[in-house]
């Protein structure tokens, strides 16, 4: 069973999840301050399996350069938001789309769901699904930034909404103090969600 610390960092209210199974660990968007989360790890001592990114945009990659070569690892990216990272190759995997990614002790499904950028992911583990900028408690992510596209933002919440009720959601940012919400709570209560759903039905 997982442990989620949600850790906010930095002057636009991001949410970076340090994930842990036992003494192994996941970072999920590392932003900001990065001596906090060397030290956080290290303190514990965490065995730092694998660091993921939702997207590529700076305010979710930009730092972490120095994480990464503080722990010799190289963080997973979607292909698509390489350009847009601005972060060097070598520091990352890419991959393209879906997947399913075996690190250590964790299960990790990476969900396709572009719309704010071309190459943003959810990332699911177990029950939780850690949904970036793609959706925030009761909203979603800009749509008009380069890259991005309100048609498949539509279709990428509609993805969200088919998961089972009780998939918990964590965001990449707590924009009015709530980063976690759940995907019944959205179906109700979301209005991007609720009209992606309505445009499904016409
Ligand atoms: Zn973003």
């Amino acid at each position: 069973m997982i442990n989620i610390d949600v850790i906010n960092l930095g002057p636009m209210d991001n949410c970076t999840y340090l994930v842990t199974q036992g003494k192994d660990a996941l970072l999920i968007d590392p932003a900001w301050d990065m001596n906090f989360l060397i030290r956080t790890i290290e303190d514990k001592p965490l065995n730092l399996r694998a660091v993921l990114f939702t997207h590529g945009h700076f305010d979710h990659v930009k730092f972490a350069q120095e994480l990464l070569t503080h722990f010799n690892l190289k963080a997973y990216l979607e292909e698509s938001d390489l350009p847009l990272s601005g972060l060097p190759a070598e520091l990352l995997h890419t991959y393209k789309g879906d997947q399913t990614l075996d690190i250590g002790p964790f299960q990790v499904k990476i969900l396709a769901t572009p719309g704010h950028t071309a190459g943003c992911v959810c990332i699911q583990l177990e029950d939780v699904l850690f949904t970036g900028d793609t959706l925030f408690p009761g909203a979603c992510g800009r749509v008009d930034l380069p890259t991005s596209d309100p048609r498949a933002m539509l279709a990428s919440l509609r993805r969200i909404a088919n998961l089972p009720d009780d998939t918990r959601l964590f965001s990449g940012h707590s924009y009015g103090g709530r980063c976690s919400s759940t995907v019944a709570e959205e179906k109700l209560k979301n209005p991007f969600m609720r009209n992606a759903l309505r445009w499904e039905k016409n």
